[in-house]
């Protein structure tokens, strides 16, 4: 079976998997675990932070972070087809109290006219806009960069009405790699920030999040009301020190990947790639050959590739660390014979 249902399916490296057994580790909950410790700092100098904090999911990591930085009853704002919008249970709502408002971006891009326009009056009959959040790279806009001018832009807008901003950065290190431009300068403009070490890096659990002191403090809090205070838990923070370390610029492969899987789906008939692919998703329209996204993906599972609906005739591919230049060949091969 090659697995392209996401970047999520990687398994632990031999040296995450060694680095795993090695760890030194401690009471993680009395801040004595020097692993934790270790990857935290390292997650900090990364993102030009002042504190970060190891969390069990992205999905943690966002809600613990709209937990902090929000009050029941308040308003964030995000785009249309955000991750926090559409795949996270609507715990903002159901945990943190708060109401989600989405705008429409172009390649999960907000106009920051519209951001501004957004931005709620002081008015009796109005929530408070508590939180402004991106995403970047942009899984449902297919893997797409947010052009730094735009987060330059939001983050000016958001800093003028005092009004932090969050930055979902699940694949920012991807985003990083394809743009060139390095994390932290991604990372300088937002108040806090989420990346996950369990995608494209490979490591088997993990995200964290990143802000200043204070907020990690109250963030730590969030963290152990919500269960997520963990033990010896540096035998799992020492693959995500292995993820930073060793497996970000590799993660240029996987965007090679993902264009050689356009290039060669895009040649063929009734086949559309919907996405400029940016970084390691791509995006394909089954449409044209008469298709649902269910039927084609059933088909395709049975010449041993998995891939994701995406809507009613999107397929989404996610190329990642356990599938080789080779298997993308395999890949484009089984999809003309199942066509
Ligand atoms: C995967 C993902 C998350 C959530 O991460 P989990 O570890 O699966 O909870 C959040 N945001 C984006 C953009 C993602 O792609």
């Amino acid at each position: 079976m090659i697995d392209l249902r996401s970047d999520t399916v990687t398994k632990p490296t031999r040296a995450m998997r060694e680095a795993a057994f090695e760890a030194e580790v401690g009471d993680d909950v009395y801040e004595e675990d020097p692993t934790v410790k270790k990857l935290e700092n390292r997650a900090a100098e990364l993102t030009g932070k002042e504190a970060a904090l190891f969390v069990t999911s992205g999905t943690q990591g966002n809600q613990i972070s709209v937990l902090t930085h929000c009050q029941p009853g308040d308003e964030v704002l995000m785009e249309a087809n955000a991750h926090l919008f559409l795949y996270e249970g609507a715990s903002m709502s159901a945990l943190a109290g708060v109401q989600p408002r989405t705008l429409q971006g172009t390649r999960g891009a907000m106009n920051p006219h519209e951001v501004k326009a957004a931005i709620r009056p002081d008015d009796i009959h109005f929530p408070e806009t508590g939180l402004i959040c991106l995403e970047n790279s942009h899984n449902k806009a297919g893997g797409a960069i947010l052009p730094l001018e735009n987060m330059q832009e939001i983050h000016r807008i958001a800093q003028e009405s005092g009004i932090p901003l969050h930055l979902d950065g699940a694949r920012l290190f991807n985003a990083s790699v394809a743009s060139g431009v390095p994390v932290k300068t991604y990372a300088d403009q937002t108040d806090t920030i989420q990346f996950c070490l369990s995608k494209g890096l490979g490591a088997p659990v993990g995200s964290i999040i990143a802000g200043s002191e204070d907020f990690i403090r109250k963030a730590r809090k969030w963290r152990k009301r919500l269960g997520g205070g963990l033990r010896q838990v540096g035998i799992i923070a020492a693959p995500g020190l292995v993820a930073l370390n060793d497996m970000v610029d590799r993660l240029a492969e996987d965007h090679e990947h993902a264009k050689q899987l356009a290039e060669g789906l895009g040649n063929i008939e009734g086949l559309e790639i919907e996405n400029n692919v940016d970084t390691n998703i791509l995006l394909v329209n089954v449409e044209g050959r008469g298709k649902t996204s269910h039927e084609f993906l059933e088909e395709l599972k049975s010449q041993g590739v998995l891939a994701v609906p995406f809507g009613p005739y999107t397929v989404r591919f996610v190329t990642h660390y356990d599938v080789s230049g080779e298997d993308i060949d395999l890949v484009i091969e089984r999809v003309h014979r199942c066509l």
